[in-house]
């Protein structure tokens, strides 16, 4: 592994992910050079469109980006023959065109050269479609983010119309998919996620939350000290909290035991019966520590208000059809960055106020855990009163005393002992006996 000084860095992903506003600013973190790779195809490009030659011509264009002198700058500042281009090549007409001009071998061998060359001296974050396949594939760190190309569009759009007030989202969104569909499908160090990369699903990230999970990485390899995970806490879940707790107090008569069972530091992975939708605020008021939550998606497709209000309150969401691989990545990254995480193991509210059984997956996240070598206190917790507060179909809430009781950590290598390693299932039913006897 190179040290700090020299330290690697690769981030790939698709267009529009935020690759760019993430890279500069672990580039800024940790005081490496930024280099985004996807300029020095732009800056091929726009030569191209300059010069009115045909960008169809893979003769041409290879020999334009032999005769180029293109130099990279600090600030990401680009020379192309001694002009400053650094804006030009951020045009819509070069964005239309670059995947073309990416797609040709030759190309790529000039651009390689390029970008290697940029890496001989000095650490570097460096940014595109292949710098951890291709370009750097041995890079100390390599991270592949990804989202949803509804996300994406909607990140660009809104960077896009600072500067341009008739931008349109539905364009930006086919463009997307067509730059998606060439830079996937061509033959030359396609878009792919190298296997050494972590995978990073930023659709309901924020920007802070994804460069924390990247610094976590680095952090727990590189052992650097004065860079932290996760370091501020979230200010608008402080005032939510602040303001819920008031009345579920004052009028729901909040009653909480067994909080000293959640340790004051470390991850922790709550599980919790669910009997209405009172429950995830119930327990983010009652615990001293800030949790982040797992809910169902379709609760982010309610409506914007909403899904804005759940991506500000550490929510994440769960895709209930099949196994969602990401959601358990998520929890890990959760846990292993030293986080509270509450689940509702029965995955849906009690319709009867009694315990249900608990999906296969929360067997699956406790195996994983361990399996992965994330310390991790599961805490069971049990919740009363809030069916009768706001059971499922209720318009109004009523005045009903809710309590909540925090139990001892389970015994991690008990619970997994007992049972077949690979029987979630049975996992999942001894952590809702757990809960039971809260
Ligand atoms: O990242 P950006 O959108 O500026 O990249 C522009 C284009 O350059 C991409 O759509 C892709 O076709 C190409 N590219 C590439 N390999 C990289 C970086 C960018 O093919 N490493």
């Amino acid at each position: 592994m190179n040290n700090k000084k020299k330290l690697i860095i690769a981030i790939d992903g698709p267009a529009g992910v935020g690759k760019s506003t993430v890279s500069k600013a672990i580039a800024r973190r940790l005081r490496l050079k930024h280099i985004d790779s996807g300029a020095i195809y732009r800056a091929i490009t726009y030569q191209v469109l300059k010069k009115n030659e045909d960008i169809g011509s893979e003769d041409v264009v290879v020999a334009i980006a032999r005769q180029i002198k293109i130099e990279y700058k600090a600030q990401n500042k680009i020379i192309v023959n001694g002009d400053v281009v650094t804006e030009q090549i951020r045009s819509h007409e070069v964005t239309r065109h670059v995947s073309t001009v990416a797609a040709y071998k030759g190309v790529r061998d000039v651009v390689v050269k390029i970008l290697r060359g940029l890496t001989a001296d000095c650490g570097v974050v460096m940014e595109g479609r292949d710098i951890g396949s291709v370009i750097l594939p041995d890079a100390d760190f390599k991270f592949y983010l990804d989202a949803t190309i509804a996300e994406r569009a909607q990140r660009r759009y809104k960077e896009l119309k600072k500067k341009d007030k008739n931008v349109e989202l539905y364009k930006i969104q086919l463009e997307i998919k067509h730059r998606d569909k060439k830079d996937s499908s061509r033959e030359i160090a396609p878009l792919i996620r190298d296997p050494g990369a972590a995978y990073i699903d930023t659709s309901a990230l924020t920007l802070k939350e994804v460069m924390s999970l990247i610094i976590k990485k680095i952090n727990s390899i590189l052992r650097i000290d004065n860079i932290s995970f996760f370091r501020s806490s979230n200010l608008f879940y402080s005032i939510v909290c602040f303001v819920l707790r008031f009345g579920y107090v004052k009028y729901l008569g909040l009653n909480v035991q067994g909080l000293s069972n959640i340790p004051a530091t470390g991850g922790v992975l709550l599980v919790c019966n669910h009997l209405s939708h009172l429950d995830p605020p119930a327990v983010a008021v009652s615990l001293s520590r800030q949790a982040s939550f797992i809910a169902r998606s379709s609760l982010f497709e309610v409506n914007p208000l909403l899904c804005w209000l759940l991506k500000r309150l550490n929510v994440y969401p769960l895709n209930r059809e099949g196994i969602d691989r990401d959601v358990f990545k998520r929890v890990m990254a959760i846990l292993d960055a030293g986080r509270i995480c509450l689940i509702f193991p029965e995955g849906t509210r009690s319709k009867t106020g009694q315990l249900q059984p608990a999906k296969p997956g929360i067997g699956m996240i406790i195996s994983m855990a361990k399996n992965n070598g994330v310390r991790v206190n599961v805490i069971p917790c049990k919740i009363t009163g809030t069916d009768k507060a706001f059971p499922v179909g209720a318009k109004w809430i009523k005045k009903e005393q809710i309590r909540l009781k925090f139990g001892k950590p389970i015994d991690l290598s008990d619970l997994l002992e007992q049972q077949d390693k690979r029987n979630y299932r049975a996992i999942a039913d001894r952590l809702m006996e757990h809960i039971g006897g809260v």
